[in-house]
């Protein structure tokens, strides 16, 4: 039997770490997200992880060959045997000839969470937080009192991340990385391309019904 891969992409933002998470359980497909699998790595303290760990405290990217050797163990996993989501990976070009070569004949399709830089600045433009943990969207889920946690008092603040000039630059880095990916998977025909501005569920169901289009059974 054909074993499915998905593999999602989108802006910071998209939310496309989310309906991964929805659709690894609704599939019953294991999810892997490059992010969780080097923390996993530094946790088990091995050589490799030891050697990951040092590089991330010193700001840098973890290269490829690493990241591919990960990737390579856990396709082989047992879990793994009726296929994968995969969730941040693959990031670059190299990559992705990396993957697309393991993977071979096998369903393969790669699923665009798609937002306009617009929205991306709305929804993470609008985040705040409290020092006690409680988030609020300035939009969506507004405190009671103006810059005041309503859990708390505390005063809200915003995330360095969220700070309009590193979102600009986050986003330029997104277009950089993924707009070759998207242009590899479209030629091949096997990009699905989701409206990610509409609300969780809607996203959700759009995602499910083109899955099944394909003849993929959910
Ligand atoms: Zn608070």
């Amino acid at each position: 039997m054909e074993k499915i891969y998905l593999i999602f992409l989108g802006p910071p933002g998209s939310g496309k770490g989310t309906q991964a998470q929805m659709l690894s359980a609704k599939a019953k497909l294991p999810i892997i997200s490059t992010g969780e699998l080097l923390r996993h790595e530094q946790e088990k303290n091995t050589n490799k992880g030891k050697m990951i760990k040092e590089i991330i405290v010193k700001g840098k990217l973890v290269s490829n060959k690493i990241v591919e050797a990960i990737i390579n163990k856990r396709l082989t996993a047992k879990d793994a045997n009726k296929g994968m989501i995969f969730d941040g990976f693959p990031r670059n070009k190299n990559q992705l000839r990396h993957l697309t070569g393991k993977l071979g004949k096998n369903n393969v399709y790669a699923i665009l969470v798609d937002v306009s830089d617009k929205e991306v600045k709305r929804r993470l433009g609008g985040r705040r937080m409290c020092a006690c943990g409680a988030t609020y969207h300035l939009k969506y889920n507004p405190p009671q009192k103006s810059g005041i946690c309503d859990l708390c008092r505390g005063k809200l603040f915003i995330r360095n991340d969220d700070r309009p000039k590193v979102i600009a630059d986050r986003l330029k880095l997104y277009h950089q990385q993924s707009e070759p990916l998207i242009d590899y998977w479209l030629k091949s025909k096997r990009l699905i391309k989701i409206n990610g501005g509409q609300n969780i569920s809607r996203v959700r169901k759009d995602i499910e019904k083109k899955i099944r289009n394909l003849g993929i059974k959910l």
